[in-house]
């Protein structure tokens, strides 16, 4: 068979055989073609209606997708029995610690209403104590953490007031000079008015003495720090202490002294050996206190630890 072709561009005419060869390539190309028309259009057939998809491959789907779902639900199940179960035993603790407070409220000695450790504070809803069950709702178990929260900030808060006080309390103890400076020592209690034993007229002892012979151990009624550490003309060998809160301690007529200005002192530390140096008739420890620069009766002080 012959093929004229005729080119208007070319004003020219082409001709050429076309043998079986030819014919047989273009069957197959055409075969081909249709092949892949029919294929494009099954695949946009399945991909644009999802109606056309095969039941198998549909059932198969929904399958894999229950079964993913009951795995999430197990996995969320069992994560709130753990959570469950770890807000009750959170809620028990919270419970000890109350019995706790409310043990060192009672031991202080401060008033119970102040520091109640039973009561919900006033912004929250109720208290369950009650340990929970291990199945809960998402919804109710959030609504008890939201409580337990509350909790633990009310507790924690009245804790730290609780410990703040007690310590303050402790320390203000510990700053008074309640400790007598001499042990098994006999002392008059001959503060205020009385003869003055060089004068003869009547005269103010701001202080009591311990009757001690010297070289006597003298301790530190309170803890504090050394101001004072030296001679002075009429109390002799002095220690003076600051004890904080303007109160203040001396102890004079020392044989020796011990300690030196600005060093700290415990409570009950030897500071000084007993004399009778200075303005002394004979051997004994003079002892002062005095609050805001006026002398107190010292047996006040030692009498409060006594008791
Ligand atoms: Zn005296």
């Amino acid at each position: 068979m012959d093929i004229i072709l005729v080119s208007n561009r070319l004003a020219k005419a082409r001709s050429f055989t076309l043998t079986k060869i030819h014919l047989f390539i273009l069957a197959i190309l055409v075969a081909v073609f249709f092949v892949g028309a029919v294929l494009t259009a099954q695949y946009a057939i399945v991909r644009l209606q999802p109606g056309s998809i095969s039941d198998e491959l549909r059932t198969w789907l929904a399958s894999a997708q229950q079964y993913e779902q009951q795995k999430q639900q197990a996995y969320l199940h069992e994560s709130m029995d753990t959570m469950a179960k770890r807000l009750g035993q959170m809620q028990a603790r919270l419970q000890r610690l109350d019995t706790l407070g409310a043990r060192l409220v009672k031991m202080s000695g401060m008033k119970p209403e102040e520091f109640s450790f039973e009561e919900m504070p006033a912004q929250g809803g109720p208290y369950i104590p009650a340990p929970l069950q291990a199945d809960v709702s998402l919804a109710s178990m959030g609504q008890q953490l939201t409580s337990l929260t509350s909790l633990v900030n009310d507790r924690s808060d009245k804790l730290v007031a609780l410990e703040t006080l007690m310590m303050q309390n402790s320390l203000s103890k510990k700053m008074l000079p309640s400790l007598a400076p001499a042990t098994d020592a006999w002392y008059s209690s001959n503060f205020g008015w009385r003869i003055d034993p060089f004068t003869g007229k009547n005269a103010m002892h701001e202080g009591v003495d311990f009757m001690v012979p010297a070289g006597t151990p003298v301790y530190a009624s309170a803890g504090g720090v050394v101001v004072y550490a030296d001679y002075h003309p009429q109390y002799g060998n002095m220690v003076e202490i600051d004890h904080g809160k303007d109160i203040v301690t001396r102890y004079a007529h020392a044989s020796k002294l011990l300690v030196k200005v600005g060093q700290m002192v415990r409570r009950g530390q030897e500071i000084a050996r007993s004399g009778s140096t200075g303005r002394s008739t004979g051997p004994h420890l003079h002892f002062e206190v005095r609050y805001k620069g006026m002398a107190q009766n010292p047996v006040r002080f030692i009498q409060k630890s006594a008791s």
